[in-house]
């Protein structure tokens, strides 16, 4: 809750705007913590603004639908805007600066530098969104930029979107740490997402292999089971024992380069996604051999 003597957060609509009150701050020897969203926010989103104000004086948050990651036959006009909602939400969390610029600020006419983080963008979700990780990496580093920002929170929740900004950050020499946070779960499992606002009850319910299926294979890892195709038949029959759900990938990989492994590593990750009617969800565990 906001306690009562706290200000309300600072809108600013312009790049100019934000850069002017980060830095009133940094003068004033305060650090950065910085949560890009694309708004719509749930608990999800709040437990990483509630990291960034434990970790950092000041905490910036972004809200901006970003069109260069959506398809064009994706969500992007229809994906919720609940603005009044959206800074109610930021200012109980504690957010001192939102950043709510159009998308004429973010891409002014005759825009044309992008940022690709190559082999890591064109694999898994990138083969199924051609395109996304490109628009993801440049609004990402635009924003980088413009925040200035000691540290970024992102959720584990998109696993290869955070590896990709990772590496992005790492190889551009970007001066912000980038800052993984684990994924925020319904009680019954369910990754929180703000897509999942468009599934039906019954969808929703269909949609609830997904989090068992990764439950599942993480369980016959700890139980012993040692065979990476064993393991990878467990998820895909957990995935495939819903009727309704069209998968799209069920997948164990290395968890710091989502390359395909022959047998069990030390660090993997299982990533999946599927289609529940018109809806597209995502999820992932960590899997770690014990020592
Ligand atoms: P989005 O608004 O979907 O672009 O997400 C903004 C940030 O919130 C990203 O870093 C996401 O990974 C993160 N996020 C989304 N859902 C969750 C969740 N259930 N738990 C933790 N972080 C999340």
């Amino acid at each position: 809750m906001t306690s009562p003597d706290r200000t309300p957060p600072h809108i600013a609509e312009t790049t100019a705007d934000v850069r002017a009150a980060v830095i009133a701050n940094q003068r004033a020897g305060k650090t950065i913590g910085f949560v890009p969203t694309m708004g719509a926010l749930h608990p999800g989103h709040v437990s990483l603004m509630t990291r960034a104000r434990q970790e950092c004086d000041v905490v910036v948050t972004s809200i901006f639908v970003n069109p260069t990651q959506f398809g064009p036959n994706e969500d992007f006009q229809k994906y919720p805007r609940p603005r009044e909602l959206d800074l109610k939400i930021c200012g109980e969390a504690g957010c001192d600066i939102i950043f709510y610029p159009s998308v004429e600020v973010m891409y002014p006419a005759g825009f044309r530098t992008f940022v690709e983080v190559e082999g890591l963008s064109d694999i898994l979700e990138g083969a199924i969104r051609p395109g996304h990780f490109r628009g993801v990496a440049t609004v990402v580093t635009k924003l980088f930029m413009i925040v200035g920002a000691d540290r970024a929170y992102f959720g584990q929740k998109d696993y290869q979107q955070q590896l990709i900004i990772r590496t992005m950050a790492r190889e551009l020499n970007i001066p912000t740490e980038v800052v993984t946070c684990p994924t925020l779960r319904d009680p019954d499992g369910m990754a929180m997402s703000s897509r999942n606002a468009y599934l039906s009850a019954e969808e929703r319910q269909r949609g609830l292999c997904l989090s068992r299926a990764l439950v599942a294979v993480s369980q016959s890892l700890a139980a012993g089971e040692r065979d990476l195709s064993r393991l990878e038949a467990t998820l895909i029959e957990q995935l495939s024992a819903s009727s309704g759900v069209e998968l799209d990938y069920g997948v164990i990989v290395d968890a710091d380069t989502l390359a395909p492994l022959t047998s069990v590593a030390s660090e993997m990750v299982a990533l999946v996604a599927a289609r529940v009617g018109t809806t597209r969800l995502i999820d992932n565990m960590l899997l770690k051999l014990p020592e």
